[in-house]
């Protein structure tokens, strides 16, 4: 048994970038930029009003108290471009969006105007620049609008389609292959036999690694027998850059994800780590010609997999995605309630977080068995409770990583 921080340092140093690629932007959601980026344009790419009104030279409103009349020339809604000069005492009506036409420089909402037999009458001055959004005065041409490495949200994605790019140069996500074990597992809407058990960790899998920045390539059932666990991670690991495995990984009769790895050539960084829950957590690296290929045994219990995947394998999938940021997000809080343990392992307590002024308080909840998954809908994050610790009492400070599920 290794201790949690030297497993998920292990993990870490194992975690590489795996080379980049161009992608359309909306696959590029949680990818890493590989490339900067400059525009080629300026964004918006001409003057053009604010607002749904009417384009003046501003100089033309100014009056001594009485209203101004305006000759209303033309009418031009966005997407359309009136290519002549405004005059002296001339408007042109604009929607939002639309061009400002050469010699305007100033757009009167339509609120504050009204339009009288093909002219329009103002009852205040208006300022150079009102209500007008120059060409370039969001993004000027030749600016950088992507840094390499920045983590890519929505509006990043927004600002590179402003720009008029359809693709982005991004590192490339992990290929996962996901192996269920377990022959007691019947599938979610079929009938549920004797001793057989819904299986849940498929589901939960699945939407974890919907979040993390992996594609996933596919998801298979795998029988608990040796030949066929053995061919299974074989061909898994020909495709995959990450395979993991659900069960197995203890100690039963019936536990061969771990001897199958070793019989097709896996190599075990490690077995067990003194943590609960998912104590049997397995790592594997397993090589074939120059490519390497990342195993992670995930105990079988449904709160193991998920505390296991939020701990190791959401952090490696983030650092070979390229993220800086890739451990849980981390806070310090009080706990509401004592807690009590045995010596000797780590535990992620299940808490839900509150605020009191500044400080967070973690409140422990009621079940945290790696087989209950009812209280993980309810948990905000993990509270780690140190492997020397065996009583902690009400108030004590302790780390609490953020779940992001
Ligand atoms: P194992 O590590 O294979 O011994 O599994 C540990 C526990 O997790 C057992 O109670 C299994 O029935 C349960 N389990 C294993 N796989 C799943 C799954 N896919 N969904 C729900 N429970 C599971
Ligand atoms: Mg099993």
């Amino acid at each position: 048994m290794i201790p949690y921080e030297k497993a998920r340092n292990l993990v870490r140093e194992r975690a590489r970038l795996l080379g980049k690629e161009k992608v359309r932007l909306i696959e590029a959601l949680g990818c890493v930029a590989a490339e900067e980026v400059r525009s080629r344009i300026a964004v918006p790419p001409f003057r053009n009003s604010a607002v749904d009104g009417y384009a003046v030279r501003s100089e033309d409103t100014f009056s001594d108290g009485q209203p101004v009349r305006l000759k209303l020339l033309a009418e031009q809604p966005a997407g359309e471009y009136w290519r002549k000069k405004l005059g002296p005492g001339q408007a042109v009506k604009v929607m939002t969006g639309a061009p400002v036409p050469a010699g305007a420089d100033a757009v009167v909402p339509v609120e504050e105007a009204q339009e009288e037999g093909g002219h329009v009458i103002l009852k205040r001055q208006f300022r150079p620049g009102e209500n007008v959004r120059e060409a370039g005065e969001d993004v000027v041409k030749g600016a950088v609008i992507i840094e390499k490495g920045t983590g890519l949200k929505p509006p990043h994605l927004g600002l590179l389609a402003a720009c008029g790019f359809n693709k982005v140069v991004v590192y490339r996500r992990p290929r996962v292959i996901v192996l269920i074990t377990g022959n007691e597992l019947c599938q979610p809407g079929e009938k549920l036999k004797p001793g057989k058990i819904y299986d849940s960790n498929s589901t939960i899998l699945q939407a974890l690694l919907k979040t993390s920045g992996a594609e996933l390539l596919s998801l298979k059932w795998v029988k608990d027998d040796l030949k066929a666990m053995a061919g299974a991670l074989k061909s898994a690991a020909n495709r995959a850059d990450i395979i993991i495995t659900s069960g197995g990984v203890s100690v039963g009769d019936y536990d061969l994800v771990k001897e199958a790895a070793v019989k097709i050539g896996a190599r075990e960084i490690f077995w067990k780590v003194a943590q609960k829950p998912a104590k049997p957590l397995a790592f594997y690296e397993l090589k074939i010609g120059r490519k390497s290929t990342w195993i992670f045994g995930l105990p079988g219990n449904p709160g193991a997999v998920m505390i296991s995947f939020e701990e190791y394998v959401r952090p490696f999938i983030k650092k070979c995605c390229g993220r800086k940021d890739f451990w849980p997000r981390e806070v310090e809080a009080v706990l509401t309630a004592p807690y009590k343990k045995k010596r000797g392992r780590l535990n992620f307590v299940r808490v839900k977080l509150s605020q009191d002024g500044h400080a967070w308080q973690a409140a422990p909840l009621g079940q945290q068995e790696s087989g209950i998954i009812f209280s993980l809908t309810e948990t905000d994050g993990l509270a780690l409770v140190p492997a020397e610790a065996d009583l902690l009492p009400e108030r004590t400070k302790v780390k609490v990583h953020l779940s992001e599920w």
